[in-house]
This record gives C-alpha cells, structure tokens and sequence, in this order.
C-alpha cells in the first residue's frame, strides 16, 4: 500500500472518475496543482487559432503552469468554464515523469540497459507516461533521448481522462522511488 504522504506533499494521483471536472478535483485533492489546457474540438485547438503551433497541448491560463492550483473550489470553477480542458499536472517536487512518445524509444531505452521499472503509468496519444517518486529534484528536460523527455518541478503533463490519455495501471498503484545515479 500506499505510504501516507507527509502533510503537503503530493499523493499518488489514485482513482481518478471518468469525468474530467471529476478526475481534476480528485487531483487536487490529493495534492496535485492542475491547469486547464486547451484541447482539439471540431478539428481545432480551443484557443481559436486555426494556426496554432501546439493545438491542445498549451495552457488556457494566460500565466501557464504558474496559475495552477490545488484549490478545490478554484479548480471546479475552471472546468465549469472549460469543461472539455485537458487536465494538466504540475509536477511536484520529488516526483518525475518519464515521457516517452513513441513505441520504439522502449527498445533504445531497453538496448542502453534503461530498465524503468513497473509503475504508475498512463498511455498517451503516442506512448506513456511513467510516474516516479525521486529522492532529489530533476529539472525537467525535452530529449534526453530521442523521443524521452523528462517531466520534473517546472513542468506539467497530460494526466488521464483527458482525451488520448488514460491510465494503463490502477493509479492507485504503489509508486516506487527512481533511483538515480
Ligand atoms: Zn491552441
């Protein structure tokens, strides 16, 4: 089982309800800072801009990441308003999230001795998500290796049931520390 988290330190996602203004409350409450983000609609990212340069993966708050919360009643307001958002997850401190997207960046991960081990994990339109506790911070970082980006403090991902992202274990799975050399 879960080990109980210290007062203010984010908990696994766990369960997480099929509706979206749902599931963001439930992130919250578990202590998780979550951002609406803009989302594809009728073939075209939410902001409105036919030429959008990252349709459905930018936040709709003007401050970005900065502007997430945990509040539970900040947070049930913004999907009243934006009930199709995206939810993002700021990631906390001593968490980090591998983000692979794309199937044969497992083999290149498995071919360098990278041997991740079971976890949370989430698939996303492209690959997964693997969700990991760490014992000191890691900035997050875009192509660490072709196709694998790290999700650290700073950062955010797409968390399940936002369209194309569902979740591949129970989240209430135990989540293990990475260590790291
Ligand atoms: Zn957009």
């Amino acid at each position: 089982m879960q080990t109980p988290a210290a007062a203010g330190e984010a908990r696994a996602p766990l369960y997480a309800p099929a509706s979206l203004a749902n599931a963001a409350l439930t992130y919250a409450c578990h202590g998780w800072r979550v951002l609406p983000v803009h989302t594809i609609h009728d073939s075209r990212c939410t902001c409105g801009h036919v030429d959008c340069p990252h349709p459905g993966k930018h936040p709709i708050l003007h401050n970005g990441l900065t502007g997430a919360s945990s509040d539970e009643g900040v947070v049930a307001d913004w999907w009243r308003r934006w009930s199709l958002a995206r939810i993002g997850l700021a990631v906390p401190d001593g968490w980090l999230v591998i983000d692979v997207d794309d199937f044969d960046a497992f083999a290149d991960l498995a071919a360098r001795g990278l041997h991740l081990p079971d976890t949370l994990t989430a698939a996303t339109s492209r690959g997964q998500h693997w969700y990991y506790r760490v014992r000191r911070r890691v900035a997050p970082k875009v192509a660490i290796l072709p196709h694998v980006d790290l999700r650290g403090p700073g950062s955010y991902v797409i968390a399940p049931p936002s369209p194309g992202y569902r979740w591949l274990t129970v989240p209430a799975h135990e989540v293990p520390f990475l260590e790291l050399d």
